[in-house]
């Protein structure tokens, strides 16, 4: 049968989220010289969650989007919106010590809190829904799954939180290929780009200027920085950036810290209300233990949104619904027949250990990035952050730039060898 798809509002790639996004506004090019307290680029989470809270406590805000708002990562991902950081608690504590991995995590608890308040108090439509369940890919993994779900419970009196044995689990995704799953209420899972165009309506009416097609192509630092697109400047007192995995070469000197690599999703056709339910009973997010983790929940239209495949080049694979299609045929035999309507790609930054990168260049240029796959929640909470450090208060902005950091080897030009042998090393580990 032949694909139905949805056209891409103009400017944005074709996705089932540009097909089916509520609020575009044309935000015109900046055109001339502005002086501004704060320049934000970048028009994903972390700058418009940014430009939001600043723009909320007073400051004159300009905002420099290269594309259009959440035309990157936020407009495309998995809209999985986790508890916690992208790494386990367990994990941490061995990394930056208990303590601090206490403030990480109530840190965590308050990103999806905020995901929470903003959707509620700006009536964002977004489809937020409870819960992400996390599976098994192997028996090991299982085992891992119930100490950590046990930590929690016990540890840090975190109640939303349970081990799901196998013969549940199957009921419960309609596959029993997992050995065991951990179920999160406390998690959530949305509409990624609905959210973000709903934070830029918020900073919009809370005072902030949106400049979109607006790619900044010079920075002069300094104690006042200048930041220059191909039509305009902007004169500032603060600078943020929040380019994330489109940074490229804007800014050499932190950009070595983290790597853009590039994550896959389809989006079926809508699926009959039985078959919607036989994949994920309780309609939360679901997502595997694999090193390139598989990941999946259900649209507000019972669409199967499935993420799958991950490439470290340029350049995205030719077929891409054929690229996931696989990944998600070897869950879900059953979809032979499904058609699938979109898919896309987009591009995220990881970093080395695989902790967020916050911090403040030579020149007091803010910036955070690197959210390494956990951006939805950590990405919305840095915006807050970056503004509390903007406005004077930068204890919490501060224990995250004083986390662990490691250089990329290679730098930032040659990075890319052995970041791509030592992924293939992992993914290969995840077939055998
Ligand atoms: C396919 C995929 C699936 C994912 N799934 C999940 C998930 O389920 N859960 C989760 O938590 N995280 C997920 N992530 C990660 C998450 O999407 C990101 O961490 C998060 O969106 C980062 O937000 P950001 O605002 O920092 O960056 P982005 O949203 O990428 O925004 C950066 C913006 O900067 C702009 N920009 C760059 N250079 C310039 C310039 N010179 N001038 C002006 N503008 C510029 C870009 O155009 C872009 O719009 C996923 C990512 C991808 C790609």
């Amino acid at each position: 049968m032949q694909a139905i798809t949805m056209t891409a509002p103009p400017g944005y790639i074709e996705s089932y989220y540009s097909a089916t996004a509520k609020g575009i506004v044309a935000r015109a090019p900046l055109a001339d010289t502005v002086d501004t307290d704060v320049c934000i680029v970048g028009g994903g989470y972390t700058g418009i969650s940014a430009a939001l809270h600043l723009a909320e406590r007073g400051y004159a805000v300009t905002l420099l989007e290269a594309e259009r708002i959440g035309w990157g990562a936020s407009g495309r991902n998995g809209g999985h919106v986790g508890i916690g950081q992208r790494k386990g608690q367990a994990e941490l504590e061995s990394m930056v010590g208990k303590e601090t991995a206490r403030t990480l995590w109530q840190y965590g608890l308050e990103a999806v809190d905020l995901i929470r308040t903003r959707i509620g108090q700006h009536a964002i439509d977004c489809d937020l829904k409870d819960g992400i369940l996390h599976v098994a890919a192997k028996s090991s993994h299982a085992e891992e799954l119930q100490q950590e779900a046990e930590m929690l419970q016990r540890d840090y009196a975190y109640e939303k939180i349970r081990y799901v044995e196998q013969d549940e689990l199957s009921s419960m995704i309609g596959t029993g290929r997992f050995f065991a799953g951990q179920l999160d209420t406390g998690s959530a899972h949305l509409h990624p780009l609905n959210f973000v165009l709903g934070l830029a309506a918020a900073a919009v009416a809370a005072g902030a200027s949106i400049h979109e097609q607006s790619r900044v192509v010079k920075i002069t630092g300094g104690a006042n920085p200048v930041v220059e697109t191909a039509q305009g400047r902007v004169r500032c007192k603060h600078l943020i950036l929040a380019c994330n995995g489109y940074l490229e070469g804007l800014a050499p000197s932190i950009a070595g810290y983290i790597m853009p690599i590039n994550n896959f999703v389809l989006a079926t056709e809508p699926l009959p209300d039985d078959t919607a339910r036989s994949l994920i009973r309780d309609d939360v997010a679901v997502q595997d233990t694999q090193f390139v983790i598989d990941y999946w929940k259900l649209s507000g239209d019972k669409r199967l949104i499935f993420g799958g495949g991950e490439n470290y080049s340029r350049k995205f694979p030719a077929d891409l619904k054929g690229f996931v299609r696989k990944f998600m045929l070897k869950i879900y035999p059953q979809l032979s027949n499904t058609r699938i309507d979109y898919a896309w790609g987009g591009t995220l930054a990881i970093t080395m250990n695989r902790l967020p990168r916050f911090g403040r260049t030579a020149d007091g240029v803010f910036y955070a990035h690197g959210y390494s796959g956990h951006g939805v929640p950590t990405a919305t909470f840095a915006g807050q952050l970056l503004a509390e450090a903007v406005a004077g208060t930068a204890e919490r902005f501060d224990v995250m730039a004083s986390l662990p950091k490691a250089r990329f080897p290679g730098g930032t030009l040659l990075r890319w060898p052995g970041l791509v042998l030592g992924m293939l090393y992992y993914s290969l580990r995840d077939k055998f």
